[in-house]
């Protein structure tokens, strides 16, 4: 038999099923899962994923077998509807939709009324007796096609302004302003059916082709399309974003036409289960009489609310679906609260109505922000529809960075001067400068602004522009449009339809009731609200603290995580925050930032500049109890729980002084003349600081530096025991690359803790351990746990040395690596983990085979990334520690890898 590349639905069965998505794309799957559960779906059919695989593979040829398989289901449809495709009777209309295995909105491209031609058209008119039905759905289609087959799909890239699209709108503009029409229903049917011929004219003279008249040929056509726009530019940019792998391919799908704009009975809209931006328990969604396909979130009309919960004050005149058709309400009330019984997830769902009957066109998981993403897991959770593991599961660990997100200050909202009122799309409050255009957006932030993106309405095309903005505002729209979807997928700060904004994009200004704001002018915007400011308000940090249900999410992740969680904290301040958001230790304090405080440096560059021990003595002695007052800080903010302090790391040229002035003063207060410090101070230079003397090997060569701070450390610890203060000190010995260096350091270090706590008096559990950042002490990792309590992955450095990649000088070219795919991630933000981490992995195997349990940790900037933190469970390491803000997401990351299972320690 042929192998299968089309896949059935109708009628109430269908060969596919929801766990199809890999080979029926999402829209694929779930039309055939809700066909299995009896919901009303137009009959149709998938052509699967595999036949765009193989279409690129061959040279952008189908399988051979691929036509007959599609002509058999189109005869299958047509049996159902009893209707003929290209029929001069009773025609049949089909839509062409794309969909990928996770939804893309707007990415792929669908084309609706595929299959009417001058052959097709008297005979529809003859049926439905509605001309101007046939007519608008004719418009639309050479719109559609136009534009998605014969325009992008060919490649063609016009200017702005100068796509077939634009000029075709143009033209329905003129159109409707010539008459005096408000809206493209106003259109009568003498109307449309010469903008429909004059469409066709520009269509020929733009494209030098003309469209298609016959049905198949508007079919195959449609069908290429979609898979063309697989590797079409919005596509490819999207899917960067996303990290949506290429390999993955669209699925396309041919679904019989069901029809919301024959009439005032008829009707098209999209809806959630649930509140998507607030999470709440309300069936929500938007509709509009008479409209087809795309006119909800296209926002060419405000869309009405479906319910009357929905309604707000802007919106209070508008008639919901509730009440102008309430029994197909309670039809499609029953069928949502069905589908998200049977998904047990928010759905996000599209439903068109013709003539008094509905019908369903995709349901899919909604897409939602961080607060709305908490709220729904947790009461889903307690209504028991999923279980606490899944709830955790369902909150992805950068959703719940949006809830450590900022807000606008009220105190400074109230004496703000609002500017406009939008719909709140997306929450959280942002400030930027005004830009108009999603390319400047980018080209702004790159060069560190920060942005609001304003357009009357975003595309695909806009998302990088969208990316990079610190929020979105557009003039149209309503909560399901484009902007919305987009920016809450992104958890970013979104207002949409805010309709007083009157943009002038060549002027490159707004008129806003009586106000000019020009590009480069800051404004505010509270995405919670939905309000517009000028200028630039204050925001507030995020308080999670005080979010109950975050809180609750929270308690249950730390009961099911077994990896530890510090924070990377160097001040009593950064400590105290880094506790409070549930830090249980500290991974990785440093010590050289308190040498760089004003009062310190002057003693820091007397030490190093010194040429015999005694001056470095000296001048250690003055630091002495500076970094013991910093220790005691940081351990009384720590009480009861360990703190890792790394012994100091960089080289010592940091903190040379970079002036003749800075030398003169140096000189005079050690008593030594200009030249000779001047002379000692060239003799410090390094070709190549980062591997050169730094780390482990300045307490080789000047053992008095770290026989200081380890005598601070135990000096301080050793005060607050008597004090009843529990202090559990790690000392950490870095840039270990020989078994040699640690023994040494360790020697000194022990000598020193012991002569410190006899003199104290006081007896103190503390250990010594090592930073693991050279590829060479990953390698002996059996020889150096030999002289090691615990081990500290320093995956910054490792990855450096590991790869033989500079990080300050990476950005001259990692971002072309990651652009071009040559790597899929830049290593210094996600643990590379084939290479990094098989050196890791193996310095924790051997590690551990010498010393049995051997805690490790990790400390670099990846302990805070969640797919790092997925990695680090799964080779065993006992903790990761991360900047204070990161610690909920690790947590939380933390308990995720754990429930998906894989590793963690033995
Ligand atoms: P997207 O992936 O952008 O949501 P869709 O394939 O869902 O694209 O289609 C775009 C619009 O066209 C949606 O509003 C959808 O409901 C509508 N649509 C698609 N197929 C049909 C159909 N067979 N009959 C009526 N409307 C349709
Ligand atoms: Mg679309
Ligand atoms: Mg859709």
């Amino acid at each position: 038999m042929a192998k299968k590349y089309v896949y059935f639905f109708g009628e109430g069965k269908a060969d596919g099923r929801a766990d199809m998505k890999n080979l029926l794309g999402g829209k694929g799957a779930n039309l055939a899962e809700m066909t299995n559960l009896g919901i009303p779906v137009p009959p149709g059919f998938t052509i699967t994923t595999e036949v765009c695989t193989l279409y690129y593979k061959n040279n952008r040829k189908y399988p051979p077998e691929l036509k007959k398989q599609v002509e058999n289901s189109l005869d299958r449809v047509e049996k159902i509807m009893k209707k003929e495709f290209g029929g001069s009777d009773n025609p049949l209309l089909v839509s062409v939709r794309s969909g990928a295995r996770s939804s893309m909105p707007g990415m792929m491209e669908t084309v609706l009324n595929v299959g009417l031609t001058t052959k097709t058209i008297p005979g529809l008119i003859k049926k439905t007796n509605n001309p101007r039905f046939v007519y608008d759905a004719y418009r639309r289609l050479l719109m559609m096609y136009s534009d998605v087959v014969m325009e992008k799909a060919a490649g063609i890239e016009p200017e702005d302004g100068l796509g077939i699209r634009h000029k075709l709108e143009h033209a329905m503009e003129k159109v409707k302003k010539e008459k005096g029409y408000a809206n493209d229903i106003d259109l009568s049917v003498e109307d449309l059916v010469k903008l429909c011929d004059a469409f066709k004219a520009v269509i020929k003279e733009t494209l030098g082709k003309a469209f298609p008249d016959n049905h198949y040929d508007q079919l195959w056509g449609a069908i290429g399309a979609v898979f063309q726009s697989w590797m079409g530019k919005r596509a490819v940019s999207y899917r960067r974003i996303e990290k949506i792998p290429e390999e993955w391919g669209t699925a396309v799908n041919v679904q019989s036409m069901v029809f919301g704009n024959t009439g005032d009975n008829s009707a098209t809209g999209v809806a959630f289960t649930r509140n998507p931006a607030t999470g709440e328990n309300v069936f929500f969604g938007e509709w509009l009489p008479n409209a087809q396909g795309e006119d909800v979130v296209a926002g060419i009309r405000t869309p009405n609310p479906v319910n009357k919960a929905g309604k707000t004050a802007d919106t209070k005149h508008l008639s919901s679906l509730e009440e102008a058709m309430p029994k197909l309400y309670k039809q499609l009330f029953a069928i949502q609260r069905k589908l998200e019984n049977h998904y047990r997830d928010m759905q996000d769902i599209e439903f068109t109505i013709e003539d008094g009957r509905l019908w369903m066109l995709q349901t899919r998981v909604g897409k939602r922000n961080g607060q709305a993403a908490i709220r729904m897991a947790v009461e889903m959770a307690k209504s028991r529809l999923i279980t606490r593991e899944l709830a955790v599961l369902r909150v992805k660990p950068e959703q719940l960075d949006e809830l450590l997100h900022p807000s606008v200050d009220p105190a400074g909202e109230k004496k703000a001067v609002e500017l406009a009122k939008g719909l709140p799309a997306g929450p959280g409050g942002a400030v930027g400068k005004v830009v108009f255009t999603a390319d400047d957006a980018e080209a702004w932030a790159k060069k560190g602004q920060k942005v609001v993106l304003v357009r009357n309405e975003t595309s695909p095309e806009d998302v990088h522009g969208m990316h990079a903005a610190e929020a979105i505002l557009t003039a149209k729209g309503g909560m399901t449009s484009h902007a919305a979807l987009v920016a809450r997928g992104w958890g970013k700060c979104c207002i949409v339809g805010c309709s007083a904004l009157d943009i002038n994009l060549r002027a490159k200004e707004i008129r806003v009731n009586g106000s000019t704001v020009k590009e480069g002018d800051w404004i505010t915007l509270n995405g919670t609200k939905g309000r517009v400011y000028a200028g630039k308000l204050p925001l507030l940090p995020a308080d999670p603290e005080h979010n109950l249900r975050y809180k609750e999410l929270m308690k249950w992740a730390d009961t099911m995580r077994t990896l530890g969680v510090r924070t990377n904290a160097d001040t009593p301040n950064d400590a105290r925050t880094a506790r409070s958001f549930g830090a249980e230790g500290i991974g990785l304090c440093r010590t050289e930032h308190m040498f760089f405080e004003a009062d310190r440096i002057k003693s820091v560059r007397e030490m190093i500049l010194s040429e015999e021990v005694d001056g470095r003595r000296k001048a250690l002695a003055k630091l002495l109890p500076m970094q013991k007052g910093d220790f005691i800080g940081i351990f009384r903010e720590m009480k009861g729980l360990p703190v890792t302090i790394r012994l100091l790391d960089p080289p010592l040229h940091e903190f040379l002084p970079h002036t003749d002035d800075e030398l003169k003063e140096l000189a005079r207060d050690m008593g030594v003349s200009f030249e000779a410090l001047k002379a000692k101070n060239q003799s410090l230079h390094e070709f190549n600081p980062m591997l050169g003397h730094r780390g482990c090997r300045l307490g080789v060569t000047y053992p008095e530096i770290y026989e200081m701070q380890v005598q601070a450390i135990m000096e301080a610890a050793c005060e607050l025991t008597k004090q009843r203060v529990k202090v559990i000190p790690e000392i950490m010995i870095p840039l270990v690359g020989h078994v040699n260096e640690l023994a040494k350091m360790r020697s000194l270090t022990v000598s020193i803790a012991e002569e410190t706590m006899k003199k104290c008096k006081v007896k103190i559990a503390y250990t010594v351990g090592t930073m693991i950042e050279l590829p060479r002490a990953c390698v002996t990792s059996a020889q150096i746990a030999t002289q090691a309590d615990f081990y500290s992955f320093g995956t910054n450095d490792l990855t450096q040395t590991v790869y033989g990649l500079s990080r300050d000088d990476a950005g001259r070219f990692l971002p072309f690596y990651v652009e071009n795919g040559i790597l899929k991630e830049d290593p210094f933000i996600s643990i590379d983990t084939e290479g990094v981490g098989a050196f890791m992995r193996l310095a924790v195997e051997h590690g551990r085979k010498v010393k049995k349990g051997l805690k490790m940790g990790i400390c670099g900037e990846h302990g805070g990334e969640p797919k790092s933190v997925e990695f680090c469970h799964s080779i065993g390491l006992d903790y990761v520690s991360c900047s204070p803000y990161r610690v909920p997401i690790a947590r939380f990351a933390a308990a995720q890898a754990a429930l998906k299972g894989k590793g963690g320690k033995k």
